[in-house]
């Protein structure tokens, strides 16, 4: 048996602390993880929000390539027959081919949150699960608590399962609800479990509280799990959900699972970017696989190693998920890591431009600038050393609330308001620029981070800009220095634009005139 991808970003993965998703940012989400090839999207709980039911009144009429929705819902209220349960109506009538129950296998919480008897739980269960096989869906059953439940009273644990299987649920789900669970564990009793239910496909929901949701999900499925949950970028409340990116590159590259499509893994961290872009969430750049930061390494002495054989350094070809490996650009490295990365931006450096560049980096570096995490800024600064920078405007000064520049041949004065100066002046420059350079309408800030550095490097303290812009398909951080604020975010909100139009006409070096 394959082993099957289910999401649960929209539902799960959404609580998230400050994860708040429209429905056409869900239905975004969809179509990015539908593109990816997910087998399974959860879409929500249509019972417990009216936005989630307006999610799948609008999914219906989608064309989704391959993914199957599916709708979340609790089994059905103690001592009341299924049919007069008007959450479980809400759930049948979103119209999805799969439906998820969630039902209680912890005694604790049969006993102590549901207030029934273990007896009436059992009942829940299986006729929740027959109200919808008589309607003809497909039904999986999420055992919550299942670890902690198998724990205290393993027999009972079991009974759920046998309930909701021998009621027509194809898929077991047992959950790490609280996220406790050690894969050691994990891995005895996924085996069991697997062992006693040959007939249905039995598969996995962990939650990262003990740091180990992926670990989870991946020895689950060495134990004989055919089905993982998971959410995007590991998105959920507390410590979130098992990233399911992870997950999925874990199984395809050093597990032989096929779980996506052929050929999409490559698009995995242009996926989970995406995603990330809906949820205005800022993008981890140490998130495994995906992240900007995943196969950057400082390279210091190793420099001309890792370019010699990128493939000793990261553990698997960053291009496999769409990534990219970088070196790092530091004070400590030396005129092999700059050409090293010159190489990676593309650009053919002499020695003598290296050395110039390295020496510019290090004069930088002493007063406060750090480039490791800007490379924007160090391809701008390389571009104007070797002389290959093309001016898009010069900046000749501005004031809070009022910003000049020089556009061409042109002068234009700008006044911007924003809710800070830092928003003013981004206002004011985008508006300067605005009729020269219409690529602007699509780069916009996504992070903006000040730091103030001690005497340490400096004589005195100054404050660091680091910020963070995007277009349609990539971002770019750039970094401004300065011993006050305005002037460091001026300086890095310039090289921001700067960059972004080098990257827009990347093939057109002279700008139109308007
Ligand atoms: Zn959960």
């Amino acid at each position: 048996m394959s082993v099957e991808i289910y999401d649960t970003t929209l539902r799960d993965g959404s609580q998230q602390v400050g994860l708040d998703l429209t429905v056409t940012d869900k239905l975004r989400v969809a179509t990015a993880l539908d593109a990816l090839g997910v087998d399974v999207i959860e879409g929500g709980w249509p019972g417990s929000n009216p936005k989630d039911a307006e999610f799948f009144a609008r999914a219906k009429d989608l064309p989704w390539q391959h993914a199957m929705m599916a709708a979340f819902g609790a089994t059905r209220r103690p001592n009341r027959p299924a049919d007069d349960d008007a959450d479980l109506r809400t759930l049948l009538d979103a119209g999805t081919p799969i439906v998820t129950l969630v039902g209680k296998s912890w005694t604790l919480h049969v006993d102590e949150a549901l207030r029934t008897s273990r007896a009436e739980n059992l009942a829940m269960v299986a006729d929740s699960v027959r109200f919808f096989r008589r309607e003809g869906r497909r039904v999986v059953f999420d055992a919550e608590h299942f670890f902690d439940g198998y724990a205290a009273d393993q027999g009972y644990a079991l009974a759920v399962l046998v309930a909701a299987a021998e009621s027509g649920a194809d898929t077991l789900a047992l959950c790490d609800t609280n996220g406790g669970t050690l894969p050691d564990d994990i891995t005895s009793i996924v085996r069991a479990v697997t062992a006693a239910f040959p007939a249905v496909r039995l598969g996995v929901h962990c939650h990262n509280d003990s740091a180990c949701a992926v670990a989870n999900s991946l020895v689950a499925v060495g134990a004989g799990a055919t089905h993982v949950q998971g959410a995007a970028n590991g998105y959920g409340e507390r410590c979130g959900n098992a990233d399911l990116f992870a997950i999925v590159a874990g199984l395809e590259l050093k597990r032989d699972h096929q779980l996506l499509p052929p050929g999409r893994l490559g698009s995995l961290a242009v996926t989970a970017r995406q995603i990330a872009e809906i949820a205005n969430l800022p993008f981890e750049p140490r998130q495994p696989y995906v992240g900007s930061s995943a196969f950057a390494t400082k390279a210091g002495l190793h420099a001309s190693a890792i370019a010699r054989r990128p493939d000793a350094y990261s553990h698997v070809d960053p291009a496999s998920v769409g990534n990219r490996a970088h070196v790092l650009v530091s004070e400590l490295a030396g005129r092999s890591n700059v050409l090293a990365k010159a190489a990676e931006l593309g650009l053919d450096l002499s020695g003598e431009t290296a050395a110039a560049v390295l020496d510019e980096v290090k004069a930088a570096e002493h007063r406060g600038y750090a480039f490791e995490a800007a490379d924007a800024s160090f391809e701008l600064l390389v571009r104007r050393v070797a002389g290959t920078s093309p001016s898009w405007f010069e900046l000749e000064g501005y004031r809070v609330v009022i910003e000049k520049s020089e556009v061409g041949d042109q002068r234009v004065v700008a006044v911007g308001e924003g809710v800070g100066p830092v928003h003013a002046i981004d206002e004011a420059l985008r508006k300067a620029l605005a009729e020269l350079y219409p690529e602007l309408a699509s780069i916009h800030l996504v992070d903006y981070k000040v730091r103030i550095l001690d005497g340490r490097a400096a004589t005195k303290a100054v404050t660091r800009v680091m910020l963070t812009s995007a277009d349609h398909d990539g971002e770019w951080t750039t970094v401004g220095v300065s011993d006050d604020i305005v002037t460091a975010s001026w300086e890095a909100l310039a090289e921001g634009i700067s960059y972004g139009l080098l990257r827009a006409r990347a093939r057109a070096l002279v700008p139109a005139v308007a």
